[in-house]
């Protein structure tokens, strides 16, 4: 691959991200933010039934016990009541105000327990006093409750170590499922494209409920598009577990998968960050990354390398898979203060932010619909463009940069993503000079 002129111009000839667009993703975040999700279960459920409300899902179950990969789909949890009271029947914490007060998982408890026994299972964040965070405890069997650091402190002035506490978990843990959903928007190919969501995190805005409805929306815009060269496929899973249950179900049919991306925490006001795919760390970056890349161009952005820590990129980038995904967040999931605790609320998820998130996604779709390579009818000199009416000294000036540089690099082996790259202009500028050079017969398919 060519060097890269960097950084690009930012691009000028569209502005997507509209307060329309992110006030109604941000009312769709709203809507799904409550919700008490688990990686399985009728929180889960629900979740999917509100997307597929809006877009065309397939919702798989995995029945409990199913060998996935290396691992076993477990039982479905569900859960009605939790809370501890006071002696005099005075509740201190209550699953009612917050699904993040109990842990995920936890198993039935009814039990009267001094302060002092129930310590252990009590989880604060005694640096940021007022949040609650959110913990799990799916593969080990266990119980726990979750408070802000201040709560623990007033139970404590208010109690002894020895005085006792009614502690109260009505959940049930049984052979059930484990629910996926799936939206499959065809092109012209079988060639797919999968963006995936994870859709397991009860009351967390940023961290899933953001980037469900950025997910959402989108397949919204590719309806909208004609003739779309790729398979588009939209997984709302679990994390984890689930996309590991939907890689061991399509273990058969992943070559079709070109290009992908994770999504997650797209709706704080921080800067974007990009994974790129392993194969792109290892070797050279793979047009997925170049193509995100572009369409992060001109947005405030870090990219950066695989590593096999954070979400589904883990799965999907496991040596034996290897996919083409990246990952694409705004701020890094543990890198803001708020994450995995309750302060990832309403708040933190702005709708300008949503809305710059869809438009960066929908220009990812656009340099992968529209790259392609071509030769230049007229490779012998500059062919004259003032005759074509492809000349005007008045035009933009990036307009006429673009009619040159595809002209001069379509040589039937750089592609107008390349020609993006080293021109530095916008990807929609030089699709749009390929389509005038090709209505003047100046370039062909190569
Ligand atoms: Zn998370």
């Amino acid at each position: 691959m060519p060097a890269t002129i960097y950084p690009l111009k930012a691009p000028r000839h569209r502005e997507r991200a509209s307060r329309d667009v992110g006030a109604s993703l941000h009312r769709f975040v709203s809507a799904l933010y409550p919700i008490h999700r688990c990686i399985t279960g009728e929180g889960l459920r629900a979740t999917l039934q509100m997307i597929g409300q809006r877009i065309p899902l397939s919702i798989q179950e995995v029945p409990t016990g199913t060998k996935v990969l290396d691992w076993v789909i477990p039982k479905e949890w569900e859960i009605r009541e939790a809370w501890i009271a006071k002696e005099d029947g005075s509740r201190v914490v209550e699953l009612l105000n917050s699904p993040l007060h109990v842990v995920q998982y936890s198993t039935p408890v009814d039990e009267w327990m001094t302060l002092k026994q129930l310590r252990s299972n009590l989880h604060t964040l005694p640096r940021t006093p007022d949040l609650i965070p959110y913990r799990t405890s799916y593969y080990e069997e266990g119980w726990g409750f979750c408070l802000s650091q201040r709560q623990l402190d007033r139970l404590e002035s208010e109690v002894g170590e020895n005085e006792r506490l009614k502690v109260y978990i009505d959940s049930r843990l049984f052979h059930g499922s484990l629910t996926y959903g799936e939206c499959v928007i065809p092109g012209e190919t079988e060639e797919e494209v999968l963006l995936s969501a994870h859709v397991c995190h009860p009351a967390l805005a940023n961290d899933n409920a953001s980037s469900m409805a950025v997910a959402t929306e989108l397949v919204g815009e590719l309806q909208k598009r004609k003739n779309l060269r790729y398979t588009y496929r939209i997984l709302f899973a679990p994390g984890t577990i689930g996309a590991i249950a939907w890689l061991a179900r399509n273990r058969r049919s992943l070559d079709r998968v070109k290009h992908g991306l994770v999504l997650a925490n797209l709706g704080d006001s921080g800067d974007f960050t990009y994974k790129m795919t392993r194969r792109g760390t290892l070797d050279s970056l793979l047009t997925t990354d170049r193509a995100l890349r572009l369409a992060l161009q001109g947005k405030g952005h870090d990219l950066r390398p695989f590593e096999p820590s954070g979400y589904d990129e883990r799965q999907f980038g496991s040596p034996g898979f290897d996919l083409p995904i990246g990952r694409l967040t705004r701020t890094a999931h543990d890198e803001y203060i708020e994450y995995h605790t309750s302060g990832d609320n309403l708040d933190l998820v702005r709708p300008h932010a949503l809305a710059e998130s869809l438009e960066t996604l929908d220009r990812f779709v656009d340099v992968l619909e529209g790259d392609a390579v071509y030769l230049n009818t007229q490779p012998f000199g500059e062919p004259m463009l003032g005759h074509r009416g492809l000349y005007d000294g008045d035009a933009d000036p990036d307009v006429q940069r673009a009619l040159l540089w595809v002209l001069n690099l379509s040589d039937g082996e750089y592609s107008l993503l390349s020609i993006a790259e080293r021109s530095g202009l916008p990807f929609e500028t030089v699709r749009a000079a390929a389509d005038r050079l090709l209505d003047e017969r100046l370039l062909e398919v190569a």
